[in-house]
């Protein structure tokens, strides 16, 4: 693997890179910056979002300019004032060891304070493409000695309308400067870009052209249309540590969605052009310090959100533009993370998943929308594992006696299960019952992804899962070895964070539930049962993991011994809600989490 030092870069930024933590070179920042050091060259970059790509000019360009002199030597534009920000940011962090002076220029913000720090002496100007033809023409700003021009972005700037700012600021530039052009796809107007402004470039592709980042999973949802939002909700709650954007087409959606999301109790916000930047600049504040774990935006919007550790993307509607869908999944599976991209589509627009497989080269896979039972599962498991690993509070030590006169008679079980239905109750009173929402299948019969069992089928619940080391691929061979099973046996198998689903035919049921009583993985007991959860009519047939009152095991929650596997024993009947459902509930129920509103 190459080291940043095989780079030929210089001892100033190698120390810079250090403080930053970064170990090795990404592989954009690998091939872009020896070319861009060692030649004077025009170079086409394209590389998915949260590739490196600032690095890959920014170290480069850093080490070619000259710091004695004051001139402003390296333009760079950027789409947005939020990336336009975040570059200048890097660039200082970069040039720390240095005396480069950088200056961001763009729109909502003071243009004589701006003016007045490109004067001091800017060798680097960072810009969004309208503010900066604003200083061109009141000549605040000189770009006509630039050796250096960034187009970072390109495709997104493009996408923006900034076509014309960009060819006017660039016949503001010297011809024989460099111009290093960045994006993460190559549509069209990028290409023409290049051919317009730029000398014989070099071209660097990271991945395959126009593909979306290999850490993102695609998934879709096939719904009714008026079930969209329903939809949404179950996904977030099947996600309790969701951290995603949520895209609208419009503004109008985008404010409604959220609106409805902070009422059904969820820290949600929304982001769009009819905010004020003021307005805007809280929003992603508290985004970024994940107040807001859920943003609901428009894809103009959405443009500056720069932020590492998204979860999810979930494509709310779908946008016009396939090109579009690939910016709106590049938000998450940045910085060698994984992530996924969600698309809720209703019948009609199925054909467009198909488009855009066919651009990204990638394949959908379809899922169901959890079913209440399955969401009341995760949430149970996450509350149980967040209590499991949550730091003790030593200041808890003085009313310790007090506390434990009160669960004087409560056994640890008992503890247990009042605890961890606290918050549990709330999930179980508000799906419980709750009808399935996704479309019946039409003709796919491959992609159909009903969990739930059905004449021919059975599906299980397995009590290992994420945390064990479990993808959906390990544990669909774990049990086709397991089980001495063929290729196809075992099918649906869905992996949560600590327990799983998976299907097979119902002749091989039998099979399946003798041999994993009494199975021990490890020491530790591995658990299969029949999962009948269908979420809707009859009762739900929920599982019960005990007898009731029987003894159970801590480890794995294994039936001991024997192979009386008790089914559901709560009575048909006794699940109404009983007219306990909150406000938010009015629709669907289910649906809220965390204590805190919006601040
Ligand atoms: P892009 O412009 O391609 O979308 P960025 O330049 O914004 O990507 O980088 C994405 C993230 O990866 C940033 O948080 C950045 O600090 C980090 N990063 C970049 N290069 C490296 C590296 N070589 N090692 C570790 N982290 C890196
Ligand atoms: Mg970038």
């Amino acid at each position: 693997m190459t080291k940043f030092e095989e780079l030929g870069l210089q001892d100033t930024l190698l120390r810079a890179i250090q403080d930053m933590g970064f170990e090795t070179p990404s592989e954009v920042q690998e091939k872009a910056i020896p070319i861009l050091l060692n030649e004077e060259t025009d170079i086409v970059a394209l590389a998915q979002t949260g590739t490196g790509k600032t690095a890959a000019f920014g170290f480069p360009l850093i080490q070619k300019i000259n710091a004695e002199s004051r001139t402003t030597q390296g333009l760079i534009l950027s789409p947005t004032r939020e990336l336009c920000l975040q570059i200048t940011n890097e660039l200082k962090n970069y040039s720390k060891y240095e005396n480069i002076n950088v200056v961001a220029i763009y729109g909502g913000a003071s243009i004589t304070d701006q003016a007045r720090q490109v004067k001091k002496g800017a060798q680097i100007v960072v810009a969004t493409p309208g503010r900066m033809q604003d200083m061109i023409n009141r000549r605040l700003v000189d770009i006509t000695k630039i050796e250096y021009c960034v187009l970072d972005e390109a495709d997104e700037m493009l996408n923006m309308g900034f076509y014309e700012d960009i060819t006017s600021i660039l016949s503001h530039t010297p011809d024989d400067k460099s111009t290093w052009l960045f994006s993460a796809t190559m549509p069209r107007e990028v290409s023409n870009i290049a051919k317009k402004f730029m000398h014989t470039p070099q071209e660097i592709t990271v991945g395959s052209r126009n593909s979306g980042s290999d850490k993102v999973r695609h998934e879709f949802y096939a719904v009714s249309g008026r079930d969209r939002y329903l939809a949404l909700k179950r996904l977030a709650d099947a996600n309790p540590d969701i951290f995603s954007v949520v895209f609208c087409r419009t503004k109008r959606d985008t404010q409604s969605v959220a609106e409805k999301l902070i009422e059904d109790g969820y820290n949600a916000a929304a982001i769009h052009g009819d905010l004020s930047q003021n307005q805007r600049d809280l929003v992603m504040k508290s985004f970024r310090t994940r107040q807001i774990q859920m943003l609901v935006a428009t894809d103009v919007a959405a443009r500056g959100i720069d932020v590492d550790n998204i979860t999810h993307v979930i494509n709310y509607q779908l946008p016009d533009e396939i090109e579009t869908y690939t910016h709106r999944s590049g938000r998450t599976g940045r910085a060698g993370k994984d992530g996924v991209s969600m698309v809720i589509v209703t019948k009609s627009e199925m054909r467009k998943i198909k488009s855009i497989e066919r651009k990204i080269q990638k394949k959908f896979e379809q899922k169901a929308i959890p079913t209440g039972i399955e969401i009341c599962q995760v949430q149970l498991f996450h509350l149980a594992n967040k209590i499991h690993n949550t730091e003790v509070n030593e200041q808890v030590d003085e009313y310790l006696p007090a506390i434990m006169e009160i669960f004087e008679d409560t056994s640890k079980e008992d503890l247990i299960k009042r605890m961890v239905s606290v918050e549990f109750n709330r999930f179980y009173n508000y799906y419980n019952n709750k009808r399935d929402l996704n479309q019946p299948k039409g003709n796919s019969e491959e992609r159909s992804s009903r969990g739930a069992s059905n004449d021919h089928s059975t599906r299980y619940f397995i009590n290992v899962g994420e945390k064990d080391g479990y993808d959906w691929m390990r544990l669909k061979d774990f049990l086709k070895e397991t089980l001495d099973l063929g290729r196809d046996d075992v099918y649906k198998v869905d992996v949560k964070e600590s327990f799983s689903f998976f299907n097979t035919d119902n002749d091989k049921k039998e099979k399946v539930l003798a041999h994993f009583t009494d199975f021990k993985v490890d020491g530790r007991f591995v658990n299969v049962e029949e999962s009948t959860n269908t979420g809707g009519g009859g009762g739900g047939g929920r599982r019960r993991r005990d007898g009731g009152g029987g003894r159970r095991r801590r480890d794995g929650g294994g039936n001991s011994g024997g192979g009386d596997r008790r089914r559901s024993r709560r009575s048909e009947n006794s699940s109404s809600d009983g007219g306990r459902r909150r406000r938010s509930d009015r629709n669907d129920g289910g649906g809220f989490r965390g204590r805190s509103r919006r601040k």
